[in-house]
């Protein structure tokens, strides 16, 4: 109005007064978006924070074997080629011995507790920086953080003595005499995780020829046959 040169009385009411009038009411809407948006964001970020611990959840739930709650077969292969990365290490495998004919003698589903009370019995017999995991249907396998051969295979020998000595029993209170053979590798430096397995699988498979319920053990990569 001024730049026009209009000194109308009226026109000066309008410009003072219709922002007295309006700025209240738009500051009012603001505030009022503003904390709809501050509101919905904060939602926003709940609602990634529990897609976040789903996640976590389901990720963890998919590495896991669902009967004995120990690390699945492709979870145990991440989980190893991660640990001999970043330490000293060793391989064992564990299979449960004539776990057919257990089977067809006290049926399957009595035999599902014989396999969850050999993974804790083997859980049991591991310290804190190893790992154990359901490779198979009556097969473990077990990571150990040292790559001293006697530890090695003190804990193996531990371990099947202490399955050896499991008291399970059948629902009419049958004692079945559970016992596993391990074959494993000291050592998994050299080579590839496969190369560990398939040498500590010939060892597993020696100790089933030699009679079961025992344990072999290779000393390192350099030496498998
Ligand atoms: P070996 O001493 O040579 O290992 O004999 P085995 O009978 O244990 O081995 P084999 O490979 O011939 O048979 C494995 C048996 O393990 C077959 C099946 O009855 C049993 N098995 C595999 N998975 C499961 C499972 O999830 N639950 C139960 N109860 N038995 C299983
Ligand atoms: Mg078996
Ligand atoms: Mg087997």
């Amino acid at each position: 109005m001024m730049a026009n040169d209009m000194h109308d009385t009226r026109g000066y009411m309008i410009a003072t007064i219709c922002p007295l009038v309006i700025s209240p009411a738009i500051s009012f809407m603001v505030f009022r978006q503003s904390e709809k948006l501050r509101l919905t964001l904060e939602k926003l970020n709940q609602v990634m924070h529990e897609l976040e611990i789903t996640n976590a959840k389901l990720f963890e739930k998919s590495s896991r074997d669902s009967m004995t709650g120990l690390l699945n077969r492709e979870a145990f292969f991440n989980y190893i080629e991660d640990a001999r990365a970043r330490r000293t290490g060793s391989l064992l495998i564990i299979d449960a011995d004539h776990f057919k004919k257990i089977n067809d003698m006290h049926g399957h589903y009595n035999d599902d507790g014989a396999l969850m009370a050999i993974a804790q019995c083997i859980t049991g017999c591991i310290g804190k920086d190893d790992s154990t995991a359901r490779i198979g249907g009556e097969e473990f396998a077990v990571f150990l953080a040292t790559d001293d051969e006697n530890n090695v295979k003190s804990i193996a020998e531990t371990i099947r003595a202490a399955v050896n000595r499991i008291e399970f029993r059948t629902p009419e209170n049958e004692r079945v005499p559970l016992s596993v053979s391990i074959g494993g590798i000291v050592g998994l430096a050299n080579g590839t995780i496969a190369d560990h397995f398939q040498i500590a699988d010939r060892r597993l498979y020696e100790a089933k020829r030699n009679g079961r319920n025992c344990v072999f053990i290779q000393s390192s990569m350099k030496s498998a046959a």
